[in-house]
């Protein structure tokens, strides 16, 4: 099935269903690693809303939620990697187990950003929870990086929170640009 998002066309990549079965697989895994640790879900805005909403559901633990506001791709197909800081984070995380939530890690320069910056404010842990992954496009090292759902191929993606000019995070499905 394809969809037009303001001037380019996408096909479906990955099915609600399929995100959704990952989603409780991984959900699984926090369960039992976060089980007594109230650990701090800090979600990555703004194409994280609806991966957060659905996987804190299957973490039924004590735990906080979180989120900052970090745009790189500024609406385009290209990241500008200039990172724009919009909302700065609002709780304490020192000492706290933290798992940084991400909708998808492209070049991984973002996730590289915030990791070394939450870092800073020393918590007990970092892990970062990314729902899309592109191997091919990544550029750092980022061993915190530990519950991945699904490595996608270097295309650019939307639907499920992800965004075309702002357009697009409401599909329920994740699609990709047809060249
Ligand atoms: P990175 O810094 O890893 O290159 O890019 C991270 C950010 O770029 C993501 O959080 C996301 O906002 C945006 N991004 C990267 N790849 C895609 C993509 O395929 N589609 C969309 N809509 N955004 C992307």
């Amino acid at each position: 099935m394809k969809v037009k998002v303001d001037d380019l066309e996408f096909e479906k990549m990955i099915s609600f269903e399929a995100i959704e079965k990952r989603t409780a697989e991984l959900g699984a895994i926090l369960t039992e690693q976060y089980q007594d640790s109230l650990p701090v879900f800090l979600g990555v805005l703004n194409g994280c809303f609806v991966f957060m909403a659905d996987l804190v559901k299957q973490v039924p633990v004590p735990c906080q939620i979180a989120f900052m506001k970090l745009s790189s791709y500024r609406g385009g197909l290209e990241s500008t990697r200039e990172i724009i800081e919009e909302l700065d984070l609002k709780i304490d995380i020192a000492g706290r187990d933290v798992i940084l939530v991400e909708d998808i890690v492209d070049t991984g320069n973002t996730l590289r950003y915030l990791v070394d910056k939450l870092r800073a404010l020393k918590p007990k842990s970092i892990k970062v929870c990314a729902l899309l992954y592109k191997p091919d496009a990544m550029e750092h090292e980022i061993p915190e990086m530990q519950y991945i759902g699904f490595e996608i191929e270097n295309k650019f993606v939307v639907g499920y929170g992800l965004d075309y000019k702002e357009q697009g995070r409401n599909l329920k499905d994740i699609y990709q640009l047809v060249k």
